[in-house]
């Protein structure tokens, strides 16, 4: 059985006193009867007063970006390494907003995705149609891509204890979510893809949907079968409305 993952992605957001209150927010709020870890996933310049404030809690820090590098001369890059330093237990890769405006190619993806795993940090691997893609009818096989990016790369054994967050680029931010059903057709698409190399990594993987999810609409798509989580943008940012949804799962 999965266990249900709810992180928060913050995004560029928050001053060092907002996030102090909105964690407390969460933490206030949590509780034993939520079936779902927790996990936010903060800016860097926040990473270690995150890390600080979450001390003791359940909730688990996480970043948005890695480098594709180790070290060396990348100006302005922050390395799987240091965010290890940090107790981050979780990073996203491949966010549909650093694929287009940063221009980041699934095999740059697919470096960044083993710098993480190689520092013992749960890639969180974001793929995602845009609407245009999807009119076509394409989304299965961009999705599809997306993931076999790091497979080619890194071996199937590279997805053991990684997350995979499905986004419709046309669902985010935009207040237009997928339906439970479209989004389970492409969670169960994913699934049977990683059927076809390992049946227990199919089996076990956590593949999450993120895109307008909110409290209204929670619990239908965490009813799915193949929907294990929520990466949550926008409602991620009130207490309430980020409790709520752990509390639909
Ligand atoms: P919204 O929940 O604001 O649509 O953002 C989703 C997202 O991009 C999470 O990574």
């Amino acid at each position: 059985m999965r266990q249900t993952l709810i992180a928060g992605n913050w995004k560029l957001n928050g001053t060092k006193q907002s996030i102090i209150e909105l964690l407390a927010g969460i933490s206030a709020g949590l509780n034993n009867s939520m079936n779902a870890s927790v996990a936010v996933c903060a800016p860097y310049i926040y990473v270690p007063l995150v890390e600080t404030a979450l001390k003791d809690s359940d909730i688990s820090l996480g970043a948005q970006d890695v480098s594709a590098h180790t070290s060396g001369a990348y100006t302005g890059e922050v390395s799987a390494s240091m965010l290890a330093e940090f107790s981050c237990e979780y990073c996203l890769v491949g966010h549909s907003e650093r694929r287009s405006l940063h221009i980041e190619t699934d095999a740059e993806v697919a470096t960044k995705f083993k710098m993480l795993k190689d520092q013992g940090i749960t890639p969180v691997l974001c793929v995602g149609e845009s609407l245009e893609e999807r009119d076509q009818g394409v989304t299965e096989d961009v999705v599809k891509q997306q993931i076999l990016a790091v497979i080619d790369a890194h071996g199937i054994s590279a997805l053991e204890n990684a997350v995979i967050a499905y986004e419709p680029v046309w669902a985010i931010g935009t207040g237009r979510t997928a339906t439970p059903d479209q989004a389970q057709e492409v969670h169960a698409s994913i699934r049977v893809l990683l059927e076809s190399f390992d049946k227990t990594i199919a089996e076990t993987t956590q593949i999450l949907y993120g895109g307008s999810m909110n409290p209204a609409n929670a619990s239908a798509l965490l009813a799915m079968p193949d929907i294990d989580g929520g990466l949550i943008g926008g409602a991620s940012l009130k207490a309430d409305d980020f409790l709520a949804i752990c509390q639909a799962a």
